[in-house]
């Protein structure tokens, strides 16, 4: 069964037959797509979501999120070698009552080319007293219906 939300702007985007214009960059194992996002401040700039609606990567088992994993760490090769610039995940996960942090609650992961991840990943480590490193994405799980942000600033 499709899991589809007729209120969610990311459903309507990839299942609607219409004349938006297409984002797509590519698709992956007809689960997840790869789109540019919308006013991108950097070129390469991108977005990882799934084609159906779920609100949370944490929400995922552990050996989807470890697919997941593999195709984001190709993802994250593809755009440094194609931008000459590093990249960085990040997803503002919801828990179960969050609206989506100004955002829409379709789950996604922005990939973001910076010059220097170390610099992105201690501003925001020294701003939350909260974090938590993770080796692997799949260590997620424990935030399952939580509200997260997650941040990967290096490959694995
Ligand atoms: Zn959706
Ligand atoms: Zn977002």
């Amino acid at each position: 069964m499709i899991s589809y939300d007729q209120s969610c702007d990311l459903c309507n985007e990839f299942f609607e037959d219409g004349e938006k214009e297409n984002r797509c960059i590519a698709r992956f194992r007809d689960a997840f797509i790869l789109f540019s996002a919308l006013g991108c401040f950097r070129e390469g700039y991108s977005v990882y979501a799934f084609l159906q609606h779920h609100r949370s990567f944490a929400s995922k088992e552990v050996a989807q999120l470890e697919e997941i994993e593999r195709e984001l760490d190709l993802i994250r090769v593809k755009i440094q070698q194609a931008y000459s610039s590093r990249v960085i995940f990040a997803e503002h996960g919801l828990g179960l009552s969050d609206n989506g942090a100004s955002c829409c609650d379709h789950a996604h992961i922005y990939i973001i080319p910076v010059n220097d991840p170390k610099q992105v990943f201690m501003r925001f480590y020294n701003h939350r007293s909260d974090c938590q490193l993770m080796n692997k994405i799949a260590d997620l799980t424990q935030y399952k219906d939580k509200p997260y942000i997650y941040l990967s600033c290096i490959p694995g």
